[in-house]
C-alpha cells in the first residue's frame, strides 16, 4: 500500500493544530493540509480543560503583541468561522483581569504596565481603594494595588476549537482519526509519519502540535524537548455571598487565581511548584478545602462560606527552558515544525501562532516576528525572561 502525500501533516487536532489548519488552508486552498488527532472526543485536550482567559498582561513584548492580535481574532471569530450560514458563538465575555500585586512585586508589576501601555493596551494601575471601589468584597490590607485589564476576558475554547476545526475542514483540510507513533526523516528532514494503524503519510512538512504530549512524539525523530505535562486542578464552587456583577479573573501575588463563571459559579486554581509532572487527570478536593480555600477566604471573606461542587484537572505543556512558545523549524530537522511548551496561556496564543506557522511554511514575510520563540534558544540554552505565571 502506498503512502498518502501531504503538502503538511500536523500532529494533535487541539487549538494549535486546528488554527495552523485553518490558517494555511485561508493562504492557499490548494495546498494539502492533515490534521492527525488520536482523539476526537479531546477528553484529556489542554484546550478543553482550559479556563480560555485572554489577557494583554504580559512582560515579554512579544507575548503582549499575541494577546492583541488574540483580541482581534477573537472579536472577528465569529463571523470569520461562519460555513454555510452556520455561525458559531464563542461567548467572548470581557470581564477583566485584575493582577493584584504586593509590595515585593511593586517594580516589576510597573515595568510591565509600561511596556504594555507603551503598546497601546488599557491596562491601569489601581490602588487598595480603588479596587475596593469596583469590588467591595475584596480585602486590599495586604496590597500595594494591582493592575486591571479591561479588555481582558475568557470565552468557550470549545466553540473555539471547532470554529477553526469546521472551518479548516470547511476550506479542504482532511481531519485524520489515528495516532502518529512516529515521525520519520531521511537525510536531516522529515519525510512522513507512522500511524497506529500501520499506514504512514508522506510530507515534507510536519507540524508538532501534540500539546502535552510533544516530547514523547519528538522523541521518535530523536529530538529532546524540554516540555512535561504538568496537571493543573480547578475547583468550581457555589459561594453563600455573591458577588454582585462577575469578578474579573484575579490572580494573586502567590498565583492563586479565581473568577465568577456563568450559573453563580466561582472557579479557582493555582499552580504550585509540587504539581506533578505525568499523565494524571485525578483532582483532590482536599487541595482546595486545606490549601486554596483559607488563602481565598484571605482576600474575599466573604468566601469563607460555600460548597465545592467538582472540580477538573487538565495539563499545561511547561516548558522548563523558560515558560514560553516554542515555535519554528527545529534546527536539526529540516522540515519539523514545532508549536509547543504553552504551558498556561496556549489558547489565547492560538490565533497568532497558527499565522505564524502557516507564514513560515508558505514563505511568507510573517505579519508579527515571533522568532524571539525559536526553537534554536533551547539548543543554545538562552531562556526568554517573561515573568509572571506559566
Ligand atoms: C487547567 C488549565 C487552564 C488553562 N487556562 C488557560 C487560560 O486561561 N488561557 C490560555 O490561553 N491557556 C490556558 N491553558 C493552556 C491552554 O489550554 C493550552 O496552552 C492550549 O490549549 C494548548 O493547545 P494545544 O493544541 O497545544 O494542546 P491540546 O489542546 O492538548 O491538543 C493536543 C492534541 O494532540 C493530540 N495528540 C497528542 N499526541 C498525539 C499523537 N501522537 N497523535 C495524534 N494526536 C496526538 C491530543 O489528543 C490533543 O488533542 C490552560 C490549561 C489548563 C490545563
Amino acid at each position: 500500500m502506498s503512502n498518502k502525500t501531504y503538502d503538511v501533516v500536523i500532529i494533535g487536532g487541539g487549538i494549535m493544530g486546528c488554527a495552523t489548519a485553518y490558517y494555511l488552508m485561508q493562504t492557499d486552498q490548494r495546498l494539502k493540509v492533515a490534521i492527525v488527532e488520536m482523539d476526537p472526543t479531546y477528553t484529556y485536550a489542554s484546550t478543553t480543560l482550559s479556563l480560555a482567559n485572554v489577557r494583554v498582561q504580559f512582560s515579554l513584548q512579544e507575548n503582549i503583541q499575541i494577546s492583541q492580535y488574540a483580541y482581534q481574532a477573537f472579536g472577528q471569530f465569529e463571523d470569520q468561522m461562519t460555513t454555510d450560514g452556520n455561525k458559531p458563538s464563542i461567548s467572548y465575555r470581557r470581564e477583566g483581569n485584575l493582577f493584584l500585586v504586593d509590595e515585593t512585586g511593586r517594580v516589576a508589576a510597573a515595568e510591565a504596565l509600561a511596556l504594555q501601555k507603551r503598546l497601546g493596551c488599557q491596562v491601569e494601575w489601581w490602588s487598595g481603594a480603588q479596587i475596593k471601589e469596583h469590588y467591595p468584597l475584596f480585602k486590599t490590607d495586604d496590597l500595594a494595588g494591582g493592575t486591571f485589564g479591561q479588555m481582558d476576558g475568557y470565552l468557550d475554547a470549545y466553540a473555539v476549537l471547532m470554529g477553526y476545526k469546521t472551518k479548516a475542514k470547511y476550506l479542504g483540510a482532511e481531519y485524520i482519526n489515528d495516532e502518529v507513533i512516529e515521525v520519520t526523516t531521511s537525510g536531516g528532514r522529515v519525510s512522513g509519519v507512522r500511524l497506529g494503524a500501520g499506514e504512514g503519510l508522506t510530507s515534507k512538512y510536519i507540524v508538532n502540535c501534540a500539546g502535552a504530549w510533544a516530547a514523547k512524539l519528538a522523541q521518535t525523530a530523536g529530538i529532546e524537548l524540554p516540555v512535561q505535562p504538568v496537571k493543573r486542578q480547578v475547583f468550581v464552587l457555589n459561594t453563600a455571598v455573591k458577588p454582585k456583577g462577575p469578578l474579573p479573573l484575579t490572580i494573586l501575588p502567590s498565583g492563586l487565581y479565581f473568577r465568577t463563571e456563568t450559573g453563580d459559579l466561582l472557579l479557582v486554581g493555582k499552580s504550585m511548584v509540587e504539581d506533578p509532572v505525568g499523565f494524571d487527570f485525578t483532582w483532590d478536593d482536599k487541595r482546595f478545602t486545606e490549601i486554596l480555600w483559607p488563602e481565598l477566604a484571605k482576600i474575599v471573606p466573604a468566601f469563607d462560606t460555600l460548597k465545592l461542587r467538582r472540580g477538573w484537572a487538565g495539563l499545561y505543556a511547561v516548558n522548563t527552558l523558560d515558560g514560553n512558545a516554542i515555535l519554528g523549524e527545529w534546527p536539526e530537522l529540516g522540515g519539523f515544525y514545532l508549536a509547543n511548551g504553552f504551558s498556561g496561556h496556549g489558547l489565547q496564543q492560538a490565533p497568532a501562532v497558527g499565522r505564524y506557522l502557516s507564514e513560515l511554511i508558505t514563505g511568507k514575510p510573517p505579519i508579527l516576528d515571533l522568532s524571539i520563540f525559536s526553537p534554536k534558544r533551547i539548543l543554545e540554552n538562552k531562556p526568554l525572561s517573561e515573568g509572571g505565571l506559566v
